[in-house]
């Protein structure tokens, strides 16, 4: 089974990833996979070099994410080449790991922009994770982030009305840590039946 799971800034998705991973399902995590292609040695890597030059690179030869992102930021060109690179390199890479699971397992794939890519429909079932804004904003406040940084990124990202329209299963996360695990459980018992 291939689930897909997702969930605005601070709304608890990466926990919920935890949970389910401490359930038993195999979690692929998008955000990880997409740094690993573009690791040296990796197939993104002298793409990433062949394209936008060694002043990419930090002194030790690794590719320097927060160069490349400024970059690529408000170049539209240059942001569609480095997505051309790293999209095919992620989804090879997915596809091997999937290939190499047993039948039987449940796999997560984690991706906070499951609706801004589409990509709802690769999935078997969609499992979003909802909070609402207070609650998101005093996490992420809590983990060092600037309010006026939540809120601009809350607004670049799907709504949660678009999340609520594709997801098979929801997940509210308004209440405690305990309510949440209580939740995902649940949610657990009832895919792995
Ligand atoms: P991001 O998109 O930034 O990765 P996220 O949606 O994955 O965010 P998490 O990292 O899971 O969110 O959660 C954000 C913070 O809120 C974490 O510090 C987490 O421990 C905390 N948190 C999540 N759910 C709850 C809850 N129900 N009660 C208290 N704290 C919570």
């Amino acid at each position: 089974m291939y689930i897909g799971l997702s969930g605005g800034i601070g709304s608890g998705k990466s926990t919920v990833a935890k949970i389910l991973s401490e359930l038993g399902a195999v979690v692929i995590d998008a955000d990880a996979i997409a740094k690993e292609v573009l690791e040296t040695g990796q197939v993104g890597y002298e793409n990433v070099i062949h394209n936008f030059g060694d002043s990419v690179l930090d002194p030790t030869g690794n590719i320097d994410r927060k160069k490349l992102a400024e970059l690529v930021f408000q170049d539209e060109t240059k942001l569609a080449k480095l997505e051309s690179i790293v999209h095919p390199a992620v989804v090879s890479r997915v596809t091997q790991i999937r290939e190499s699971l047993p039948d039987s397992a449940i796999v997560v794939y984690d991706t906070p922009l499951l609706i801004e890519k589409g990509l709802q429909d690769q999935f078997d079932t969609v499992l979003i994770v909802l909070a609402d804004l207070e609650s998101r904003r005093e996490r992420l406040l809590s983990r060092g982030l600037l309010l006026k940084d939540i809120d601009a990124r809350i607004a670049n990202q799907a709504t949660d009305e678009q999340r609520k329209a594709v997801a098979d299963v929801l997940i509210v996360n308004d209440g405690t840590m305990q309510e949440l695990k209580e939740n995902v459980t649940n949610v657990w018992q009832q895919l792995s039946a």
